[in-house]
């Protein structure tokens, strides 16, 4: 059993009390047994007197009263004494009251007075002894009793008991009490403040007056100062990014949450900005990270500058920063602080003697539309921050539920393509390329399609893009390259396709792939295809995005023997300046030309492409060709070769085959 500083105390100071009280009632006791026998003591001498003197006066039984007087004198001398009685052989002969007096019999009465109990001396009603005197020589024994006066014996007794319990109240409850102050006080009290202080380690103790417990205090008063200190410490690494000294993702959170609660009950709106350094990679690869985190430290020191005071700033990992805005009036306003947040990150910084140009993209989500809880605010604007980068990056984006659907479905998209890839759901469509002189079919555009046994014939623009985001567009690249591939090795062997020229579609994400050169030349190498009939159609964005590796890309194809051909030709920004620079055999003009060919801005557009195509030595397809009048055109201005709905659209390989059969003989 454990007891508590104060029911320990408490037991302690019971016992003292305890002892105490015992002794005072042992001493009350034997004072009144000493009052008792010195009353015993009085009537005992008083009988013995009274009897002595009227065993000498009595010498008749009738004349007993000749004791009255005697008798008198002596109960007015003495108060305790009421009355005598004499007796003989049970008759009351004399009686020194006129109270009429009946004796219970002789229990009533008492003979012995040697060591009389108190009880004894309160309830007993008289005491006895004998009278003998001497009647015509004959002995007579007479009773002579003595009746107390019990009133006022009562009365001394109890006037002894009120004498001790006063003297014991007033004195030794008041030392009790003053007693139990002083362990209270000094013992109770401060061991009670020594215990919550090392438990709570809440306000500091005062000094204490015992010099023991004053030790213990200070000792412990050090250690709760020094742990204070630790974990004030600890809490501060906890809750920092130990590189930028912004908040952690930790105490982001920290904060969010009480930021939320705080909207929640005022009906607030906030902002919550994911926020991602453009290209951040490219920093590290070819600076160093030395001069990255360089970089990512100048940014954090700048940003609290460009937000409100109570705008939460953190860092949540590599180059990804969080922010919540929540002091704006207008969603104008909110645009304003994040074009001036975009602006701060968009220029030219100076690291470690380099000049190094970013920018930043930033997705928003808002709280409570876009999300109630710190999850949903935080993937929202991840989603918004994805789409933003999709967008160009350099720019912010909202969160949308529209962008949510598209992501959800991307998703989705993406999961399903990868089985339907396992399941051989994808096929190649070909689409007749046309020689606009000849009319023949001198080749083909490989096109891909899926056959969706839930969403029937997919068409590619509804899953090239998703595969080209997640990445799976390696994996179905392969696939698409060998099953051409081996297509081309078909016709080889058939008289009437063996000189048909298969196009395959590349897209910038396959080549970003690091093994791309490796796998492709493993996939050609195996497939025993001829090069000389195979040709790669890329489009402008192919060296926007990846300059370095396009060339080299282009440069492999060249070695290989393929035909490299200008996709989509006119849609971009600078397709001039690639059209120097790089080998192309071919161009494609786009479809927006073909179908705007009517008007006289269309026609100039085309008449030029085709001028500059031939000055450099390239062929040129016309895409998208759908009507006679643009073939008479197309023919009019020298376009070497047509592809279009004109001619077919693209269809599955038997069929290409007998329309090839059809047209060509
Ligand atoms: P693209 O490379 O520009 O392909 C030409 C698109 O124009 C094809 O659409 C074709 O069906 C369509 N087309 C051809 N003639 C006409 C016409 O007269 N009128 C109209 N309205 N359309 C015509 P498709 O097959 O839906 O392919 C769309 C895009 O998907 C392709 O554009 C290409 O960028 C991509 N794609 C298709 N197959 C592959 C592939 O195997 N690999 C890669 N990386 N991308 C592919
Ligand atoms: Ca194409
Ligand atoms: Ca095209």
């Amino acid at each position: 059993m454990k007891l508590s500083i104060k029911a320990f105390m408490l037991l302690l100071y019971a016992i003292i009390v305890l002892f105490f009280t015992s002794i005072s009632v042992y001493m009350y006791i034997s004072q009144r047994d000493k009052m008792v026998d010195l009353i015993a003591s009085d009537v005992q001498k008083n009988l013995l007197e009274v009897s002595y003197y009227a065993s000498k006066v009595i010498d008749n039984v009738n004349n007993v009263s000749v004791v009255k007087p005697m008798i008198d004198r002596r109960i007015a001398s003495n108060e305790i004494v009421d009355r005598f009685l004499i007796f003989h052989n049970e008759k009351l002969l004399f009686n020194s009251s006129l109270v009429n007096s009946d004796i219970s019999g002789k229990n009533g009465i008492s003979g012995n007075l040697k060591n009389i109990s108190f009880y004894d001396l309160l309830h007993k009603q008289g005491f006895a002894t004998n009278i003998y005197i001497y009647q015509q020589d004959q002995q007579i024994r007479l009773n002579l009793v003595l009746i107390l006066n019990h009133k006022l014996l009562q009365q001394n007794f109890s006037d002894l008991k009120i004498n001790f319990l006063v003297i014991y109240c007033v004195i030794f409850i008041f030392v009790y009490l003053f007693l139990w102050k002083l362990i209270d006080k000094y013992l109770i009290y401060t061991l009670e403040k020594l215990r919550q202080y090392a438990y709570y380690n809440s306000s500091i103790p005062p000094v204490m007056m015992i010099k023991e417990l004053e030790y213990i205090r200070s000792s412990m008063l050090q250690t709760f100062t020094r742990l204070e200190v630790e974990k004030e410490k600890l809490y501060k690494a906890s809750i920092t990014d130990e590189l930028s000294g912004l908040s952690n993702k930790n105490h982001l959170e920290e904060r969010l949450g009480r930021l939320i609660s705080r909207s929640r009950r005022d009906k607030k709106e906030f902002a919550f900005v994911f926020m991602d350094i453009d290209h951040f990679k490219d920093v590290n690869d070819l600076l160093g990270h030395s001069v990255g985190d360089k970089l990512l430290v100048d940014i954090s020191k700048k940003l609290p500058d460009v937000v409100r005071t109570n705008d939460i700033v953190a860092r949540i990992g590599g180059d990804e920063f969080a922010l919540v805005l929540s002091e704006y009036s207008s969603h104008i306003e909110l645009t304003m602080i994040l074009e001036r947040i975009l602006d701060m990150v968009d220029s030219e910084w100076h690291v470690e003697g380099h000049k190094v140009k970013i920018s930043a993209s930033m997705g928003v989500s808002l709280y409570p539309r876009d999300g109630e809880n710190i999850e949903n605010l935080l993937k929202n604007s991840d989603i918004a921050l994805f789409e933003a980068k999709n967008k160009g990056r350099a720019r912010y984006n909202f969160f949308t539920q529209e962008l949510n659907e598209k992501i959800i479905t991307e998703i989705e998209t993406n999961n399903q393509m990868r089985e339907a890839l396992k399941h051989g759901e994808f096929e190649l469509y070909y689409q007749p390329k046309v020689d606009i002189l000849s009319s023949k079919i001198i080749g083909a555009e490989a096109l891909i399609r899926w056959n969706s046994p839930t969403k029937g014939l997919v068409p590619p623009n509804s899953f090239i893009p998703i595969a080209e985001n997640s990445g799976f567009i390696v994996e179905l690249g392969e696939w698409i390259f060998k099953t051409a591939f081996n297509q081309q090795l078909e016709w080889s062997q058939q008289s009437y396709l063996k000189d048909l020229v298969l196009s395959v579609n590349l897209s910038v994400k396959q080549i970003a792939n690091d093994k791309f050169i490796d796998t492709f030349q493993t996939i050609f190498t195996n497939s025993g295809a001829d090069s000389r009939y195979l040709e790669i159609e890329l489009t402008e964005s192919v060296f926007i995005n990846s300059a370095g590796q396009a060339l080299e890309v282009v440069n492999l194809f060249r070695s290989l023997g393929f035909m490299i051909s200008l996709d989509d030709f006119g849609t971009g920004y600078s397709s001039l300046s690639y059209l120097k620079k790089l080998p192309f055999d071919i161009i494609k003009i786009d479809k927006t030309f073909i179908d705007d060919y009517n008007s006289i801005s269309g026609k100039v557009y085309i008449d030029t492409i085709i001028k500059m195509g031939h000055s450099l030595g390239m062929k040129l397809v016309a895409e998208g060709v759908e009507t006679q009048e643009q073939l008479e055109f197309l023919k009019e201005l020298e376009c070497n070769i047509f592809q279009g709905y004109l001619c077919s659209k693209p269809l599955p390989v038997k069929q290409f085959e007998e329309l090839v059969l059809k047209t060509n003989s």
